[in-house]
Order: structure tokens, then C-alpha cells, then sequence
């Protein structure tokens, strides 16, 4: 299955006549052309991942329920390795275990956590 495209540049680049009082709005490009599609404000991100389409590109970008968000299909991946190998979600102390031996498949998923700034950006 396909991932959403970022449509935050590599480095969220930030807005500074919008950013104040704690607050931090990043620019916001369409995903599929590049377009100024405003800002988002920081603290409202999963991930410093946002998606956005222009209007011209919205009536022709093939959305129709094959797209995840990245980290959600990270953390997909996350679920069904623990139902597999163990037939159940292990406890947070159960993972740390897993994570500290270093050698369980669930330990690389752990050592591949996606950096999201390094996806494609504008
Ligand atoms: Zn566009």
C-alpha cells in the first residue's frame, strides 16, 4: 500500500510572522505540485507529518482508500509483529525487555523507526 506524500519541507520551515506565544505554524505545500497551501500549526502534527492538496491537483490525485500515513503504517507493522510472534501485544516492560536483548524482530522494527524528515520533501 502506498504512503501519503510529506507536504512539509525536509526541515519544517517555519512561518515567523505566524509563530508566537509558544506557538509554531509551519508552511504546507501541496503534495503532488509544490503550491503554497498555507500553514499548519506545529502542535497539531503527529510526526511533523502533514498532507495537503491544491485545489487543481485534489480533483485528479488518486486518494481513493490506497494511501496510509507513514506512521501509521509503521506502527501497523508494529502490531502485527507482536501478534505474530507472540499471539498478543506485549506489556510496556515486556518490550523494553525485547528491546534491550536486541535480537527479536521486534527490536529492528524499533532500530528502523522511520525518520520522517528524511522522507521526500518539496
Ligand atoms: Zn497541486
Amino acid at each position: 500500500m502506498n504512503t501519503i506524500p510529506q507536504s512539509l519541507t525536509r526541515t519544517p520551515k517555519i512561518d515567523w510572522n505566524l509563530s508566537q506565544n509558544g506557538m509554531t505554524w509551519y508552511y504546507l505545500y501541496c503534495a503532488n505540485c509544490g503550491k503554497d497551501e498555507g500553514r499548519v500549526l506545529k502542535t497539531s502534527l503527529p510526526s511533523d507529518f502533514a498532507f495537503a492538496l491544491c485545489t487543481e491537483c485534489s480533483e485528479t490525485y488518486p486518494l481513493d482508500g490506497t494511501y496510509l500515513e507513514p506512521d501509521h503504517g509503521y506502527w501497523d507493522t508494529v502490531i502485527n509483529e507482536q501478534m505474530e510472534t507472540y499471539g498478543r501485544m506485549l506489556t510496556p516492560e515486556e518490550q523494553a525487555e525485547v528491546l534491550k536483548e536486541g535480537t527479536a524482530p521486534l527490536a529492528k522494527l524499533a532500530r528502523d523507526f522511520p525518520d520522517f524528515t528524511k522522507l521526500k520533501g518539496i
